[in-house]
């Protein structure tokens, strides 16, 4: 029933999370205006603006214009349900979880807008970070969250002076720090360099297919890799702390 609640929740989360993909890049204010079209500025009524479900009926195309409406826009809602779904699953209802689930909303919405236009913008970037180091309900949690953040930016910050000598250009950018925040802070230190390990293994094929050294455009959003192994790591914690027991007992 949590878990039923939560996916409903989170498809509406979702659907805001677009609002947010579309004007944050654009410094837009996100609350006004009501949303529209892009094509036509229309304003949407009620029911053109039912997660996932108004997209379906409307063949995704707007209802006034008839113009496509990218398919983007649902995928995000209901990745954003599943998320919430699968928090809440593991969590149960509780203020951690809450924070935990718009944690990983911020880094969906940041992955995708890092995917389409090669951007990172700090508000949704911080935000996930707050939100990942304030899931504890004790001060000491709070604690060992920022703690854990602290050490994670510092590792990667030091892995980036070496990678940046090594390849003689800049490696990993501040996007890719506070997300390495977000992630110690969730997991700690063990789970944090498993989740590391997971997102080269994610990005790895994408990289070796789209490498083209010459042109600045294609290189390789890194955010939604990172994001993607934070997410299976912190799911399924369990499985990841099992396999480095077998391996360091
Ligand atoms: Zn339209």
């Amino acid at each position: 029933m949590i878990t039923a609640t939560a996916i409903l929740f989170g498809l509406i989360f979702g659907s805001f999370l677009n609002v947010l993909i579309a004007r944050i890049p654009k410094d837009e204010n996100v609350a006004f205006p009501a949303s529209h079209c892009p094509k036509c500025k229309t304003p949407l009524k009620a029911y053109h603006n039912i997660p996932l479900f108004s997209w379906l009926f409307l063949r995704g195309k707007c209802a006034f214009c008839k113009e496509k409406i990218s398919v983007k826009y649902p995928i995000v809602e209901l990745f954003n349900a599943l998320i919430w779904g699968a928090v809440f699953f593991k969590l149960g209802l509780s203020y951690i979880a809450l924070m935990i689930a718009f944690s990983f909303s911020f880094l969906l919405a940041l992955s995708v807008i890092d995917f389409y236009i090669k951007m990172v913008p700090d508000s949704l970037n911080l935000l996930a970070l707050t939100t990942a180091i304030v899931a504890a309900t004790s001060f000491q949690g709070f604690s060992i969250n920022f703690q854990n953040a602290l050490l994670a930016v510092g590792g990667f910050a030091l892995l980036r002076f070496y990678l940046s000598y090594l390849i003689k250009k800049e490696a990993l950018g501040e996007g890719d720090l506070m997300v390495a925040g977000t992630m110690g802070a969730m997991l700690g230190i063990k789970l944090l360099l498993m989740a590391i390990f997971t997102s080269a293994i994610l990005a790895l094929p994408v990289m070796m297919y789209q490498r083209d050294e010459t042109d600045e455009s294609k290189t390789v959003p890194f955010v939604p890799f990172l994001a993607l192994a934070l997410f299976i790591v912190y799911i399924f914690d369990f499985a990841f702390i099992d396999y480095w027991n077998s391996l360091y007992g």
